[in-house]
């Protein structure tokens, strides 16, 4: 069952070489090194909700082993860790957690260690298992570290930590942009909504990619875009022609099943237009500023700058800037991941 769900996720891959430029990547990439603590092996933690057990525990390493990964795109892996099989991990929508990794030798007895967050994308109620989405850096250190594991081998996590407390309701309209894995707070947020029947928030998502093989789990995408009348994809590119990582985007419509596609540079059969992202796109795509939206956005830094602004050098949210203050969005309707 959980390899056919992999199997599943991971189907999106078209196994082609991409265009070029690598640019697409999770919001705001920190880079951590220190000593620590010895690692336990993740068997049940208590949680803080009543008593239940869970596998995360934000205050200690714990050692989850891989179970399986699956290639996602050229350059994107997914992984599948295993824990006791009737506990749940212990994440509440939207959190990430963080990894760590030793590196190099030891120094003075101790150990160094690379640390990294990332946002697991399997339903935070799934027991037994979760699922990170990761991008490989040629040069990366962890996502080397990474697309290095075998199945069976160990990964230390600790979490969660919370991003954006959602509650079901809490908006009536959300619009999302994201670029390359900043994908994964998103499809975290997209999966809370669209499992929970009394949930009756509008979403639409922009998903903005250097080129068409960049895109991550577009079948999953379409195939939640399609059973869900309430969840609306807009695919754009990221043009890798500009150093500030512009949007580049055109949209056409699919009234089958109400994904938008666009590309960045269109082949001779193409039937959608082309064009940098305006601000008119993201008041078509988008819910309109207003106490009923939120405006959802993660990606590298460049469209982070264009979109919103990034966030403060403290970590906090910032103000807006970009494209959406321009359309009058204000730092109460939008959250940088
Ligand atoms: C809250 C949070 C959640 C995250 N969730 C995910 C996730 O679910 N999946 C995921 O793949 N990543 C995620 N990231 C990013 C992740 O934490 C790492 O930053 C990323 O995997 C690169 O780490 P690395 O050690 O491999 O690369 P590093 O050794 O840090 O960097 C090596 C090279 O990789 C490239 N690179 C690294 N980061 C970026 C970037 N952000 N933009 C452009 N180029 C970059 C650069 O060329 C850099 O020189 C998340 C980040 C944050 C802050």
């Amino acid at each position: 069952m959980a390899a056919l769900l992999l199997r599943r996720l991971a189907g999106a891959h078209r196994g082609r070489v991409p265009l070029g430029a690598a640019a697409a990547a999770a919001c705001g990439g920190a880079a951590l090194f220190y000593a620590s603590s010895s690692p336990t092996v993740a068997h049940l933690e208590k949680g803080e909700e009543a008593g239940e057990k869970v596998a995360l525990n934000p205050d200690k390493w714990l050692e989850f082993k891989l179970q399986e990964k699956a290639k996602v795109s050229h350059n994107s892996q997914l992984f599948r860790f295993s824990f006791d099989p009737n506990t749940k991990l212990g994440l509440d929508v939207a959190s990430c957690l963080i990894t760590r990794a030793p590196i190099g030798e030891e120094v003075e007895g101790r150990r160094k260690y690379v640390i990294r967050p990332y946002t697991p994308i399997s339903d935070p109620d799934s027991k037994g298992y979760f699922d990170l989405l990761i991008k490989v850096y040629p040069d990366g250190k962890m996502s080397q570290y990474f697309a290095s594991l075998k199945p069976g081998d160990v990964v230390e996590v600790k979490g969660p930590i919370e991003k954006l407390r959602y509650s079901p309701n809490m908006k009536k309209q959300i619009g999302m942009i994201a670029g390359g894995t900043g994908i994964t707070p998103m499809l975290q947020v997209v999966r809370a909504i669209l499992k929970n029947p009394d949930d009756k928030t509008q979403v639409s998502l922009i998903y903005a990619n250097v080129s068409p093989d960049d895109i991550l789990l577009k079948r999953e995408l379409d195939r939640l875009a399609s059973s869900y009348p309430n969840f609306k994809v807009y695919i754009a590119m990221i043009s890798s022609s500009e150093p500030g990582l512009f949007f580049s985007l055109s949209m056409t419509l699919s009234l089958q099943n109400q994904v938008f596609y666009t590309v960045d540079k269109p082949s001779a059969d193409w039937r959608g237009g082309v064009g940098f992202v305006s601000k008119d796109m993201i008041l078509k795509g988008l819910p309109g500023p207003g106490e009923d939206s939120l405006i959802l956005v993660c990606g590298p830094p460049g469209m982070m700058n264009h979109i919103s602004g990034d966030k403060a050098k403290d970590r906090s949210q910032g103000e807006v800037s970009g494209r959406l203050k321009d359309l009058g969005y204000t730092a109460e309707m939008v959250y940088k991941f």
